[in-house]
């Protein structure tokens, strides 16, 4: 249930109304907008009367969600959301933010190499992972806390935020002390309990779709994210399984239009884990854009044949640099910055 306030409700109004719905044992989640304040109620929809509330000085009108995902929902918000990462918005009508890195932290050299290149080919965040979740527990399993450290050092040297994957909610307080944003991988997106616990982070999350995971599973996925209090959240695309084996996965571009209609929450694409085939990231990296992507995560590698992890679909420097014009030029196409 959404209740929309009239344009010219006072604080009193809204606050009352906030304060009724708390007696009703249900959550009021306030998002304010240009000109009206929007409440969503979460909680047993059942004990929830409309009437009274309808009512109520400062409202306008009670408008039910019959979605299962509340809070993440478009209507709940009347509109897109952006979320800021150290200062970069990504999101709304933000310009279209590219994420790089290499797929795992190697060395504090390897990192810082790869961090300049990014930033001087246009990249506005960096990536690594410290915690790589590998399908053989013999393959290299990232750096740990040094790994977070070597991050924090390429953002002191670059100015560039740093997202990084947490695998595990008992690792929060130490990826909280170093990292800018959250990053849960494709193989996390139905850990209920570590969802939950980034919900309670004060850092953004960017959730990566899984890669057997429908769209409303992955929306209900933010919205436990959501529904403990963290609003900033990001939706990847990063690939599904499908029947092609051409491919790593396949990049499901239908995806972003439909999270962008389904959602408020900013849609990033990930070409590189969805192709997996360093060669065709590009070209859907392009596509990406096109359709409306927010944000473009993409692996990258100066000496990617002895890359400890994904070699294979990091692009090289020379292809990032030649990338981002190109970019640039579908995004202003669509209407967009890059
Ligand atoms: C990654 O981004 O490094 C990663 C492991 O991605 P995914 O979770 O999408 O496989
Ligand atoms: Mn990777």
């Amino acid at each position: 249930m959404i209740i929309i306030t009239q344009p010219n409700a006072t604080e009193e109004q809204i606050e009352r109304v906030v304060e009724r719905v708390r007696e009703f044992g249900l959550e009021a989640h306030v998002s304010r907008g240009a000109s009206r304040v929007i409440i969503g109620v979460v909680g047993a929809d059942d004990s929830f009367r409309e009437k009274p509330f309808a009512a109520m000085p400062g409202v306008e009108a009670i408008v039910p969600v019959l979605k299962p995902y509340k809070l993440a929902s478009y209507e709940s918000r009347g509109a897109a959301s952006t979320v800021e990462i150290c200062g970069v918005s990504i999101g709304g009508d933000s310009a279209v933010a590219l994420i790089c890195g290499p797929c795992s932290v190697e060395s504090r050299e390897q990192l810082l190499s790869i961090a300049r290149i990014v930033k001087d080919a246009g990249a506005r965040i960096l990536r690594g992972g410290a915690f790589k979740p590998r399908t053989s527990p013999y393959s290299f399993q990232g750096l740990r806390e040094d790994g977070l450290r070597f991050l924090a050092d390429a953002r002191n040297e670059t100015g560039l935020p740093v997202i990084t994957e947490i695998m595990d909610a008992r690792d929060l307080p130490i990826v909280e002390r170093y990292a800018d944003c959250l990053q849960i991988g494709a193989r996390n997106m139905q850990n209920f309990s570590l969802l939950k616990e980034v919900g309670r982070s004060h850092l953004p999350v960017l959730l990566k779709r899984g890669f057997s995971a429908t769209i409303n599973e992955f929306i209900m996925s933010a919205e436990y994210i959501l529904s403990e209090g963290n609003m900033n959240v990001l939706l990847c695309e990063r690939g599904i399984r499908t029947f092609e084996t051409a491919t790593r996965y396949t990049l499901d571009l239908n995806a972003v239009p439909i999270l962008k209609a389904k959602t408020h929450l900013p849609v990033v694409v990930d070409p590189t884990h969805g192709v997996g085939l360093r060669a065709f990231i590009p070209q859907m990296s392009l596509a990406a854009v096109a359709a409306g992507a927010d944000a473009i995560m993409m692996e990258v590698h100066d000496s990617p044949d002895v890359a400890k992890s994904d070699g294979e679909q990091a692009l090289t420097p020379d292809m990032l640099h030649k990338l981002v014009p190109r970019l640039r030029a579908v995004a202003n196409a669509v209407g967009r910055d890059l």
